[in-house]
């Protein structure tokens, strides 16, 4: 029975190549697995896997009957429909242990590393499979995506010496020349509906049973989306609701390394005192704000008393 390999939600960079790069580590081993995603590219994946060659995966959003791998998450909230515990047979992933359970022990790797390509490196020399070039070449971009050129303090000499070694096998000699081409086309808002730049990086979390969005759009500079700052707030308030206790969209300056967080809130006040900031026309300026992960949800989890 063929294993679907899916990354989480609103696929990024590091959930697409990590699916297929895990796909191609499990090939290698004689195993059926297919890489899966559970929406359209982004305009940054896109470039990606046209860089090396690759087709886009195969859109899938329901796990029933399926076996399933996860990679880039271990949420349910960020899984594939009607997973049941029977259906996880792996996990490789770099965020914390979410609330996916298993009824039989299942193949589980996590490190505490900037990007599931890190791992899965690490995976790959663990069991002796070359990579391939061209897969070699995703795995170094979703490396540069998720760390943010190095930058993110997510970033851990793991990820480093993988792009370093992964770059030799692609034959890449540049690779800030790869991330730039793909901050362009991520950065690339001109003529894109609101509600899609939301989406376009976008994870919702449970906190303490409150429902919380949280996107990021990272830029090369906030004057990129100056004049659609009304136009996100409204997509954000659409995307709140009344099911959502908060929406929260970083806007995250690549260059001066900070986050102008866009906040909509049942009660702004705890949302400012979770990053210390004062909120002025529904954004502040956070100095040093690049992760998610790191920076935006623990403080978030501490706020809700998580
Ligand atoms: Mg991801
Ligand atoms: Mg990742
Ligand atoms: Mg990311």
């Amino acid at each position: 029975m063929s294993v679907y390999v899916f990354g989480h939600k609103s696929p990024d960079t590091d959930s697409v190549t990590a699916a297929i790069a895990f796909a191609e580590l499990m090939k290698a081993k004689g195993e059926d697995y297919i890489p899966v995603m559970q929406g359209k590219l982004n305009p940054e994946t896109e470039t990606v896997l046209k860089r090396f060659g690759f087709a886009a995966p195969e859109i899938m959003t329901d796990a029933a009957g399926k076996k399933v791998a996860l990679v880039d998450h271990s949420d349910l909230a960020q899984a594939p429909d009607n997973l049941t515990s029977n259906d996880v047979v792996a996990i490789v992933d770099h965020h914390k242990i979410g609330d996916v359970t298993t009824n039989q022990p299942i193949y589980f790797f996590n490190q505490p590393v900037g990007c599931t390509c890190t791992v899965l490196k690490v995976m790959y020399d663990l069991e002796g499979v070359a990579v391939a070039p061209k897969v070699a070449g995703l795995m170094l971009s979703a490396i540069l995506s998720d760390t943010v050129n190095f930058k993110s303090p997510t970033c851990t000499p793991a990820d480093k010496k993988a792009v370093a070694e992964l770059a030799a096998i692609a034959g890449v000699t540049n690779t800030d020349e790869i991330f730039m081409e793909m901050l362009k086309a991520k950065s690339a808002v001109a003529g894109v509906p609101a509600m899609d730049l939301l989406h376009r990086d976008y994870k919702d979390f449970d906190m303490k049973g409150k429902k919380v969005g949280v996107g990021q759009l990272e830029l090369a500079t906030l004057d990129q989306v100056a004049d659609m700052r009304d136009a996100l707030l409204n997509a954000m308030k659409d995307q709140k609701g009344g099911e959502r206790h908060s929406v929260l969209l970083m806007l995250t300056d690549v260059v001066k390394e900070g986050t102008d967080l866009m906040v909509v809130s049942d009660d702004p006040a705890m949302i400012e005192a979770a990053f210390g900031g004062k909120l002025a026309n529904n954004s502040m300026w956070i100095d040093g704000m690049m992760s998610r992960k790191k920076q935006t949800i623990p403080n978030l989890q501490k706020a809700f008393g998580c």
